[in-house]
């Protein structure tokens, strides 16, 4: 039995998950060695290829995106060798501390919070010193703000040795994200933000490149072992049980997403973008995040009117919605509006407009 006083989430993960997502999940469970599980998996790789714009492969692991950092962080960086992690935020400064917590060594290149990374910053970088990868985060979710993904690739894709490693948690089927086009050797995200899932599935796209990496890696630890991971995944099979009903929610997720079109879908979020962008700014509020890199699946808001947000959270919650107020040094100064998964604008402009309401009080 649901609870009847659920609030819709409006706070960028977890994400509210429809109805029929949920239902899916209730399907008679199976087997992970079954003809069954072996069939769905083949099925959700088809999608998920279609779904990442890739020909190569999509890892699913049971795991929230924490642990497919530390999974990309131990499987392609030699021990002799270094990783570059751009910084600008709460979750590239994370994923930075666990590749040095996997006792890599670790270059950055740190923004301030709210700025984006240019793709001369990176050249720059390259130009000094040789490595194993960058690792750096599509749409970082704290500060609301969309890296150029495709422009930095573009400038790390002639040095052969060096991985293009994405965290797109956040940003996956929200903003547009082409792994293949733009050469992204992988592409981590998790279930429960912009994919609109519950959490507990980490998925990332993975090119050859990876694999090959992976072999030169002596220690690649265990339950992220991405040659296990792979070996598994020609047999249509996981090394260790997945969790499967999040699997058959994912099926039903991505026909969904599909039949929408990743380019509508894209389209939809850059349009509720725009109405929250502009909503805040003819209420008298900033964006955080630097102009023209606004993201499509969140706005930190800056709270340039003062406004108490625990009580604009509770005044929110009268109306039915669950609402951030900041996330870590940021609570407070900034708000964030999350119009990410499978948000429409309709719920959007109820949401805006109870926001209206607590601004009149
Ligand atoms: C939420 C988030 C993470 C962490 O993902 P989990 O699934 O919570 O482990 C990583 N990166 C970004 C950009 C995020 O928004």
């Amino acid at each position: 039995m649901r609870n009847d006083n659920h609030k819709r989430l409006v706070i960028p993960g977890p994400v509210e998950v429809r109805p029929e997502i949920l239902e899916a999940q209730t399907e008679w469970m199976i087997g992970h060695r079954s003809t069954a599980f072996a069939e769905l998996f083949a099925r959700l790789q088809e999608l998920l290829k279609q779904a990442f714009l890739t020909q190569s492969r999509v890892f699913l692991v049971g795991a929230s995106g924490t642990g497919l950092w530390e999974g990309a962080s131990r499987n392609c960086i030699r021990d002799d060798r270094k990783v570059l992690h751009l910084v600008g935020g709460a979750f590239s400064e994370r994923w930075a501390h666990v590749s040095r917590a996997n006792g890599k060594q670790v270059d950055v290149i740190e923004v301030p919070w709210g700025r984006a990374h240019t793709p001369e910053m990176v050249a720059e970088a390259l130009k000094k010193e040789r490595y194993d990868a960058v690792c750096f985060v599509h749409n970082e979710t704290s500060t609301g703000v969309t890296n150029p993904v495709r422009e930095i690739a573009e400038v790390i894709r002639p040095y052969e040795e060096t991985l293009i490693l994405v965290d797109t948690v956040s940003g996956w089927l929200g903003a547009e994200l082409r792994a293949d086009e733009w050469g992204i050797d992988m592409a981590l995200t998790s279930s429960q933000k912009a994919f609109a899932l519950p959490p507990g599935l980490a998925l990332a796209s993975v090119s050859d490149r990876v694999i090959e990496r992976a072999k030169q890696v002596p220690y690649r630890g265990y339950y992220f072992d991405f040659l296990e991971i792979e070996a598994g995944l020609q047999k249509n099979n996981t090394p260790s049980t997945p969790p499967i009903s999040l699997m058959f929610a994912a099926e039903r997720q991505l026909q969904d997403v599909l039949a929408e079109g990743l380019e509508n879908r894209w389209k939809r979020h850059l349009y509720m973008r725009d109405m929250t962008t502009t909503w805040a700014i003819d209420r008298g509020f900033s964006i955080f995040a630097q102009e023209g890199y606004w993201s499509p699946t969140v706005t930190a808001v800056s709270n340039d009117r003062g406004i108490d947000v625990n009580e604009m959270a509770k005044f929110m919650a009268g109306k039915g919605f669950t609402m951030d107020k900041g996330y870590g040094k940021l609570k407070g100064k900034t708000f964030r509006i999350a119009h990410m998964g499978d948000m429409q604008v309709a719920t959007l402009e109820e949401v805006l407009s109870g926001l209206d309401e607590f601004l009149a009080a």
